[in-house]
């Protein structure tokens, strides 16, 4: 049968070989470089930051992984762009929660598309890889300067 994981691995596929956003924001307020020594995947994500409103206006990554790293960076930059600092880290959150299969909580937010990686909390190893870019993205907002890595 065709069951959602086929849609999923499909969906993980296309941002793997297509992935959105991809390339250095040259006017980007934020920046922050991750790395998962586990695997190898080494990403740097940009996030362009209206000062006045706190929305953010647009958000890049560039870099090198395995897929689901890949896949999952760009999956986030679709989801984050247009929205506030806050909703932002509101998505981190839950997306971490639902990764490490932790019940969501009462204010979680919609996770849409995130859901695909759903699969990955089977996989330990591979959950660094998926949430590399979100501790990445954390990383550029909060303002550090240093090298994140998932150890
Ligand atoms: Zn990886």
């Amino acid at each position: 049968m065709t069951d959602l994981r086929d849609l999923y691995q499909e969906v993980i596929f296309d941002h793997n070989r297509n992935p959105r956003n991809f390339g250095k924001l040259v006017d980007a307020t934020h920046k922050a470089e991750g790395f998962n020594p586990l695997c190898g995947d080494r990403l740097t994500v940009y996030l362009k930051v209206d000062e006045t409103d706190g929305t953010i206006t647009d958000v890049g990554f560039d870099g090198a992984g395995c897929a689901i790293s890949v896949a999952s960076a760009s999956l986030m930059t679709q989801m984050l762009k247009g929205r506030s600092l806050e909703e932002a880290e509101a998505l981190f959150e839950g997306f971490h929660d639902l990764i490490m299969d932790k019940p969501a909580g009462a204010e979680a937010p919609e996770l849409g598309k995130l859901r695909v990686l759903e699969g990955v909390k089977a996989f330990p190893s591979r959950v660094k890889c998926a949430t590399l870019s979100w501790h990445t993205m954390h990383a550029a907002l909060e303002g550090e300067e240093e090298q994140i890595t998932t150890e």
